[in-house]
């Protein structure tokens, strides 16, 4: 497992995490101020400044990504599903342009939350199918332009409106049915808040391996949690273990960035320079 305490050259920051506080390139300044390496931008961040010029910052403050958020949403009736299989084609190209290693797949939950005006369906196991057949659709065109899908499940709490894959072993199962050769184009990003509690995340990072395993994301699982969405902890100040999950992941060989993204009512309050402060000091000690 790497040693974290000396550095902070493992550190990504999901761009999420000060959403609040300013805008992109706000928040890339803040970056090269702490001498962070990689970012992980949303895509209505990236509009927000306009693609161009997200490309250009990036690149002028020599940011990698460890990934961007995100595709997916994929269950629309049918009056939807061509928007949605366009938008998440302009997800990949954007990923692209911003030399991403991997677009994260939030996948969706029932169609009238996914796409807004879909019919309402309380079929679960339809949007479940949905969500499959959507990914295979989309799993062609990531191939043909190089860039890798990164199922995140999320934690069950979101099945109705963000996710109805919800453990990792459904996202691995997705995985095998559509890229049984595990070619690196199709795997999962693991985000600690949400697998945390799983008693068979262990077994299931052995078998998603090297190959599977393209996101590794941590924050912190507070108790008692206010908020589902907005209330997730700085690492350190909940109880997830994260090093065991992080040595997890990285003795199936994940050797990339460990991208920080808090979702935090409390933590949007404060100015930018303190939250990334304490992201680093808590990358040190904590992750
Ligand atoms: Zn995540």
């Amino acid at each position: 497992m790497r040693d974290f305490s000396k550095d902070h050259r493992w550190l990504s920051l999901n761009t999420a995490t000060v959403r609040r506080q300013g805008d992109l390139s706000v928040i890339i300044e803040a970056c090269a101020r702490a001498g962070i390496r990689a970012i992980d931008p949303w895509r209505d961040q990236v509009a927000a400044i306009g693609l161009d010029r997200a490309v250009r910052l990036v690149r002028d403050a020599n940011l990698e990504l460890s990934g961007y958020c995100r595709g997916g949403m994929f269950p629309a009736d049918t009056a939807h599903r061509a928007t949605m299989r366009d938008d998440n084609r302009r997800a990949l190209d954007e990923a692209k342009a911003l030399n991403a290693p991997c677009i994260v797949l939030v996948v969706g939950g029932l169609p009238q939350y996914s796409r807004p005006g879909s019919a309402s369906s309380k079929d679960i196991a339809a949007a479940r199918a949905q969500v499959e057949d959507g990914i295979a659709e989309l799993y062609d065109y990531a191939k043909s332009i190089g860039m890798p899908l990164a199922i995140e499940p999320l934690h069950p709490a979101y099945a109705a409106d963000r996710a109805c894959v919800n453990t990792t072993e459904q996202a691995l199962d997705i995985c095998d049915r559509i890229d049984s050769e595990k070619s690196g184009k199709l795997g999962v990003a693991i985000d600690v808040y949400h697998t945390w509690w799983d008693p068979a995340l262990m077994a299931q990072i052995r078998r998603a391996g090297r190959e599977r395993l393209l996101a590794f994301h941590v924050c912190d699982w507070m108790v008692p949690t206010k908020d589902i969405l907005n209330d997730r902890g700085m690492m350190g100040d909940g109880v997830i273990d994260i090093p065991n999950i992080r040595a997890a992941v990285e003795a199936e060989g994940f050797s990339g960035y460990s991208e920080i993204e808090i979702f935090s009512n409390d933590w949007w309050e404060r100015p930018i320079d303190e939250v990334v402060s304490t992201c680093i000091s808590r990358h040190k000690s904590v992750v």
